[in-house]
């Protein structure tokens, strides 16, 4: 086995999305494609009870890729050309396949407490699969699995970790998407595909990460060298969220809501929007 090393950190930028929502972005989506498959990293965390509503994004397209939106506080309010509509609560996932296209609307909503955090992260379609049609895994807070393990405690979204399997199925990324909380003094031991990407974004407390035990504090974004393991031990405690998948070693043209793989499919997309007929149901 071989533990992986760190390859390099991304601190997280602040920017405004959407009718003006400020997210701290680790990852967009460019033509160089370095963290294939993953496309973007967001993470929306307010905390402001004097303020209204904090606002969202009104309806948009996308094409070509996955949506995957997981809340820790607060929700999503989301409505779509399909006519699904639904929240996304506290604890709970949606992972959006957009296929050949949908229009949606996402709106955050504070909890009681008045905040909202969470993530979103688009995950990549190979290009025999930028076109099928659009399906949605919406997992329930309940219905994730918790696990836990010496001091580690794992909500399992997708992939496998230990002997438990995460309920989002079926992604061509062959994902894992865990959230992982160590207590003061515990390890997480992770096998990995040894060429897959491998990410971990620390966004609470701070850890000892790769083999070379890198002491990083949140809130950064480890990105991972190949090797067939990974491992992360803590002092005082960290929580983070950790991701793997399969690259596709496509080209990519990302064009804000849309990436695909040539110019002249960007193109049809906009075309598509323009004519109306960009949803096909
Ligand atoms: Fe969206």
């Amino acid at each position: 086995m071989s533990m992986r090393t760190i390859s390099h950190l991304i601190k997280p930028q602040t920017v405004a999305e959407g009718a003006g929502v400020s997210l701290q972005r680790s990852i967009a989506p460019l033509r160089s494609n370095e963290y294939d498959p993953f496309l973007l990293l967001d993470h929306f965390s307010f905390r402001n009870p004097r303020q209204g509503e904090p606002r969202g994004f009104p309806m948009h397209p996308h094409r070509g890729i996955e949506t995957v939106t997981y809340m820790l506080e607060g929700g999503t309010a989301h409505r779509d050309s399909l006519g699904n509509s639904g929240f996304i609560g506290a604890g709970s996932v949606q992972w959006m396949t957009s296929g050949r296209g949908i229009l949606h609307e996402e709106m955050p909503r504070k909890s009681e407490r008045g905040g909202v955090n969470g993530f979103q992260i688009w995950v990549n379609l190979p290009a025999a699969k930028k076109m099928t049609a659009p399906r949605y895994q919406e997992v329930n807070a309940e219905t994730i699995p918790t696990v836990s393990h010496h001091g580690a405690t794992v909500r399992v979204i997708a992939g496998q970790f230990l002997e438990t399997q995460g309920p989002v199925q079926e992604i061509a990324a062959q994902p894992l998407y865990f959230d992982v909380r160590l207590d003061a003094g515990a390890t997480f031991t992770q096998a990995v595909p040894s060429a897959h990407t491998v990410l971990a974004y620390v966004f609470e407390g701070d850890g000892y990460f790769g083999a070379e035990q890198a002491l990083i504090p949140a809130t950064h974004l480890v990105m991972f060298e190949p090797g067939d393991e990974i491992h992360v031990r803590t002092d005082s405690g960290v929580r983070f969220l950790f991701l793997a998948g399969a690259p596709f070693h496509e080209p990519i043209v990302p064009y804000g809501p849309f990436v695909m793989n040539t110019l002249q499919e960007i193109q049809q997309a906009v075309r598509d929007l323009q004519n109306g007929t960009f949803v096909t149901a």
